[in-house]
């Protein structure tokens, strides 16, 4: 280099697209906090207080509960990678971009993979997911609970009950789901679970929270095939509970957040935070329909942290996108695999999911796509009508 670099500063922006989404300020304080060693007892105690937060979360008592160090992709490779020994049957549901990783994930794990397919936008298709696995008998089932390429959701308590009637372990994607509405880990009988910090939880990225049961975790600490070092969950969890030994160096910085952004979340309560998301997510549709824009889930199978709205024909999708970025300072998402070019993802995920940025979004969306203000005004009162209707104790 011939010249020295800048600092760089970056711009705040209103992260509404997948994830990741805005940080509350005590989270960037708690990022920003001074560093200590991944052995210092401070640290290994921080380790316990996240391990606790977690269970509340997942609606779990798992011993086996952590976050692993990487993005929700390493959680969920990590549960597949320990519940999946070469050869065993697994079945899989699609129906979206994520589903389809965990098909390719559960195969790279040495599954046999049967895939269970839905269009995409729809919900899965349950009777089709019971055949398979009577006819498939899978060592494992694995769905996504919050498929955030479509915004769709998964029917969780059905698709245990296939599960537990063919007696199959079942593993769930809940990286965009938790923290964002309603999971009970235990109440559902999951073998594994695994989300993502930087989605609902409101963290940055780079922890993945999972949890697993003891019945998984038995069979998991008596597998012959190994599973890959890193993501070797029994030998994580000896650091993180066991006698500390160490396995890899914890992104220190990462767990004071995320153990902040959990204690917010539980200072907010489960419930309340779950009904703050329902009630933006069902604002944010109803102000873009008034905008003339069509959601691609069906009412009853809508995401409340993510909703994704089909993209006018003659309207350029990359252009739409950057004037929010550049004008508003708003990302948003645009669509993965079939869905590229053909939908707009829009997130209220944590923090971001606010009524004020409900609003922001309608009107920036709106200028961009030349709505006059009437029309502007009225997607708006539409958004807050829904809202009101909604509002206990609303903030
Ligand atoms: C975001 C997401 C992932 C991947 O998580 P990363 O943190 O990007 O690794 C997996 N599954 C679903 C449903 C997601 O929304």
């Amino acid at each position: 280099m011939d010249r020295p670099l800048a600092p760089f500063h970056p711009p705040t922006r209103l992260l509404m697209g997948p994830g990741p989404s805005n940080l509350h300020p005590r989270v960037r304080e708690a990022l920003a906090a001074p560093l200590l060693g991944h052995m210092d007892p401070l640290v290994l105690g921080l380790l316990t207080d996240v391990q606790g937060l977690l269970r509340d979360a997942f609606g779990t008592e798992n011993l086996l509960t952590l976050a692993v160090s990487g993005t929700g992709s390493a959680g969920i490779e990590a549960c597949l990678a320990g519940l999946i020994e070469p050869g065993d049957r697994v079945v899989v549901e699609v129906h979206g971009f994520f589903g389809g990783r965990l098909g390719e994930m559960a195969a790279r794990a040495g599954g046999a993979v049967t895939k269970v397919e839905a269009p995409w936008g729809r919900a899965a298709d349950l009777e089709a997911l019971r055949r398979a696995a009577r006819e498939v008998k899978p060592r494992v089932i694995a769905v996504v609970h919050a498929e955030t390429s479509t915004g769709v959701a998964q029917p969780l308590a059905e698709v245990a009950e296939i599960a537990r009637d063919v007696e199959a372990d079942l593993l769930v994607d809940c990286v965009t789901s938790l923290g964002g509405m309603p999971l009970h880990a235990d109440r559902l009988g999951l073998a594994a679970a695994a989300s993502c910090s930087q989605k609902c939880l409101g963290s940055p990225p780079g922890l993945a929270p999972m949890t697993m049961s003891p019945g998984a975790a038995a069979r998991l600490a008596a597998r012959t095939h190994p599973v890959p070092f890193y993501l070797d969950l029994p030998l994580i969890a000896r650091y993180w509970g066991g006698d500390h030994a160490y396995h890899h160096t914890l992104p220190v910085n990462l767990v004071y957040a995320l153990r902040e952004g959990l204690r917010l979340a539980a200072e907010e309560g489960e419930s309340e935070r779950h009904r703050r998301h329902a009630r933006h997510g069902a604002a944010l549709a109803a102000g873009l329909e008034e905008l003339g824009l069509e959601i691609l889930a069906a009412p009853a199978d809508r995401l409340p942290m993510l909703t994704a709205v089909r993209i006018p024909a003659g309207v350029d999708d990359a252009a739409v996108r950057r004037r929010l970025l550049e004008e508003f300072h708003i990302e948003i998402g645009g669509g993965l695999g079939e869905l590229k070019g053909r939908v707009w993802r829009i997130g209220l995920m944590g923090e971001t999911s606010r009524m004020n940025h409900v609003i922001l979004l309608l009107a920036a969306l709106g200028r961009v796509l030349e709505r006059s203000p009437d029309a502007i005004g009225q997607a708006i009162d539409a958004a807050g009508a829904v809202a009101d209707t909604q509002a206990v104790g609303a903030r």
